[in-house]
């Protein structure tokens, strides 16, 4: 049913080389359901001597190459779908339609990645005098060290892994120690391809020791990282001491904001589906509910309908729409921001407790009356736990807004033009989406400002953020 998942390092899998594993937990049910091979510095020194290779070998093939080889492992990833998405279920928790969406939307990215390698267009700048030539060309930073959590398995690691290959980079990425089977069966897939030996690396371990030997090393010069602002603040220090280029995808806390004259049906739908995805463990999920009052409370009652609607579940059962927590730490996190709240005056419209004492199964949770002194309006509470409160004016709703360090996601939901190209203009976030939820597609930028990270994993930034510019001036 579930492997026991080994190194990937040069083109082979292997145990780590003193033997250790880890075991691996489902969520659903609190059962180790197998191990994972448990990389120590041995292990990373021969990833990193593969990837110094592989860099070497990937950066002189030609764009349609190594184009071609993507799109055959998007298309061997599209093939494994059903595979790699129940893997991804056990070990993770999330509904196994969510698990093949996100499985088939990775195939789309790399898809979309593999035709813009073959446009990392440099350009010929006008030169002040005759016979000279001005060029700025562009090229791969080289090796690039990547870490990677277990929300979405796939999705955070292969945004990495498709934009650094689509540039010419080799990569070695140290996947989430509680997610790590269906990585490794979508890292097949990129074997199976023809990718060539070192220019994907597969490693697990303990997560600090391996960013504080690969982040420094000199061979690495390029590192990503999605995860917690803490942590995510620590790596970029570290980069920052051996002056290595980084991409930090970090935490959020996005506003959803809700004007008098919204489509309320439309919010709720939206909203709640997206709130509720994979159990609220979600960067851009929509958490701070700011309604203006002519609409709170029949905002709350259709929000709360849909969350009652819900059917919490083990993620391979017929009909579960949400999934357990992913790790049992995340149970006494939603509990004590919980209680937090209701201490300081919240009220619990649905939800707020465990469900059951097998897995991490949590209710889906909607709190009212919350103000800027509790701890969940200020930290992120990554769990299915939606945060109402209620403001006068469009000024009021934009200052909560913008009052916290994260700016990831933002949402609106209003029918007035002007609300909308206000919103444009105000709102301090990486994205904004109105009245619909268009983000993290593979054709447009993702990514956060302020303590959210910095960088881009979609669009044409995603590859720019792999590539040096050089300049060549050459006279004849
Ligand atoms: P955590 O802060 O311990 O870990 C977050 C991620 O960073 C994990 O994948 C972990 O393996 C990795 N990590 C931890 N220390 C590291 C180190 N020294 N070097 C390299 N990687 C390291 O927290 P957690 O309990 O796993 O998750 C809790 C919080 O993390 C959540 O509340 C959420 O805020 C945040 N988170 C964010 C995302 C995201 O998509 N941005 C994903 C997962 C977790």
């Amino acid at each position: 049913m579930y492997p026991n998942v080994q190194l990937f390092i040069d083109g082979a899998w292997s145990d780590a080389a003193a033997g250790k594993t880890l075991p691996v937990v489902n969520p659903a049910t609190g059962e180790a359901i197998g191990t994972l091979a448990h990389a120590e510095i041995p292990d990373l020194d021969r990833a990193l001597a593969a990837a110094e290779r592989g860099f070497a070998t990937w950066r002189v093939m030609s764009a349609y190459d190594r184009s071609k080889i993507m799109r055959k492992a998007a298309d061997l990833v599209r093939s494994r779908v059903d595979d790699i998405a129940r893997l991804m279920t056990l070990e993770q928790g999330k509904p196994y339609a969510e698990s093949k969406g996100e499985t088939a939307g990775a195939a789309d990215v790399i898809d979309w990645m593999a035709e813009e390698a073959r446009r990392t267009y440099g350009r010929v700048v006008p030169a002040r005098a005759e016979g000279i030539l001005q060029l700025v060309i562009k090229e791969p930073v080289g090796p690039v060290a990547a870490f990677t959590p277990w929300n979405f398995p796939l999705n955070q690691a292969n945004r990495k892994i498709a934009a650094a290959l689509a540039a010419g980079c080799s990569i070695i990425v140290k996947g989430s120690e509680e997610t790590p089977a269906s990585l490794a069966a979508y890292v097949q897939c990129w074997a199976d391809a023809g990718l060539p030996a070192g220019v994907l690396n597969l490693v697990y371990g303990v997560p600090s020791v391996i960013s504080e030997y690969l982040v420094p090393h000199p061979i690495i010069r390029k590192i990503s990282f999605t995860g917690s602002t803490p942590i995510g603040k620590h790596l970029a220090a570290l980069a920052g001491t051996y002056m290595k280029r980084a991409t930090m995808e970090l935490g959020g806390h996005a506003p959803a904001m809700i004007f008098d004259d919204a489509d309320l049906d439309r919010a709720a739908s939206i909203l709640s589906a997206n709130k509720f995805r994979n159990a609220g463990q979600v960067c851009v999920a929509p958490t701070r509910f700011l309604v203006q009052a002519g609409v709170h409370d029949s905002m709350v009652d259709k929000f709360v309908a849909k969350a009652e609607a819900i059917k919490v579940g083990d993620g391979m059962a017929e009909g579960t729409t949400m999934g357990p927590l992913a790790n049992a730490r995340r149970v006494p996190a939603m509990e004590s921001l919980i209680a937090d709240a209701v201490a300081k005056g919240a009220t619990i419209r649905t939800g707020g407790k465990r469900i059951g004492n097998v897995g991490n199964f949590f209710e889906p949770t909607v709190l009212t009356g919350v103000t800027p002194d509790m701890r969940v309006m200020n930290e992120e509470p990554f769990g299915p736990v939606a945060l109402f409160s209620r403001y006068d004016s469009f000024d009021e709703i934009v200052a909560e807004a913008n009052r916290l360090p994260f700016a990831l996601a933002s949402y609106a939901y209003t029918s007035s033009n002007r609300t909308v190209t206000l919103l444009g203009q105000r709102v301090e976030a990486g994205m904004l989406s109105i009245n619909h939820h268009g983000i993290a597609l593979p054709e447009v930028p993702f990514g956060g400002i302020k303590d959210s990270g910095y960088g881009s994993e979609g669009g044409l930034e995603a590859v720019e953020a792999y590539l040096n510019t050089k300049l060549v001036t050459q006279s004849i």
